[in-house]
């Protein structure tokens, strides 16, 4: 999945700027105009890194950072005209992970994120009943035994595992394993589910490892989600 990032910048030119160039050197991004927007949107669709300018309306690019830090493991980038060693240091201190001075070049903002995502290390494995899915290696295995998943059959059990067992809605999923989703493939999302659920095997003692929430989507069986 592509590593995914929103931009928070009250400037129109430089956020678009950001975000086509970031688009251009294949990240998903998307972008919010306030911090009050990022910090709503991350509550129900997490990203992988917020790049942040400092000076925005409302609440400030450092609150922001401090809320963010607070609550996830998201990858946090400044890019801000602010230049002072002062206000760097109070980023690091809260949390940032790296800063860019305006004006930035793009390669290097780009580059910056790679290497942030590089730095957080690989995601981390998720054992299901016999299963340990392995979102680097792209697989998922018991034992010996490689489970013989096409493409968007990993793609959809790798965003359940990354919920940790919450539900994920099947639009979320659609989105994730299609470029054009649209409401009508939602059926698509159920026919891959079932079909991970043949390859993964008999169901574990506590019962499928990925749970429907009806009408809603699916998720990971929490009895049989360990470390
Ligand atoms: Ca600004």
């Amino acid at each position: 999945m592509p590593i995914r990032i929103m931009v928070v910048e009250d400037e129109d030119l430089m956020r678009e700027a950001i975000a086509v160039s970031l688009r251009a050197a294949g990240f998903e991004v998307t972008t919010a105009c306030d911090a009050e927007t990022c910090v709503a949107r991350m509550r129900v669709d997490p990203v992988d890194v917020v790049i942040l300018d400092l000076g925005l309306p409302g609440m400030s690019g450092l609150t922001l950072a401090r809320t963010l830090r607070e609550g996830a493991s998201v990858g946090l980038l400044v890019v801000s005209r602010r230049a002072e060693p002062e206000t760097r240091i109070a980023a690091l201190d809260l949390g940032v992970d790296d800063y860019l001075v305006k004006p930035i070049h793009f390669g290097e903002l780009a580059a910056r994120v790679r290497s942030l995502m590089r730095r957080r290390g690989p995601p981390p494995r998720t054992r299901v009943g016999r299963w340990v899915i392995d979102i680097a290696a792209r697989t998922a295995r018991a034992g010996d035994e490689v489970a013989d998943l096409t493409r968007g059959e990993f793609d959809l059990l790798a965003l359940l595992a990354a919920a940790g067992g919450k539900i994920v809605s099947r639009e979320d999923l659609l989105r994730a394993i299609s470029k054009t989703p649209h409401d009508s493939d939602l059926r698509s999302v159920d026919a891959l589910v079932s079909r991970i659920r043949r390859k993964l095997g008999r169901p574990s003692p506590g019962g499928d490892l990925i749970q429907t929430a009806p009408g809603f989507g699916y998720r990971l069986n929490q009895a049989e989600l360990r470390e």
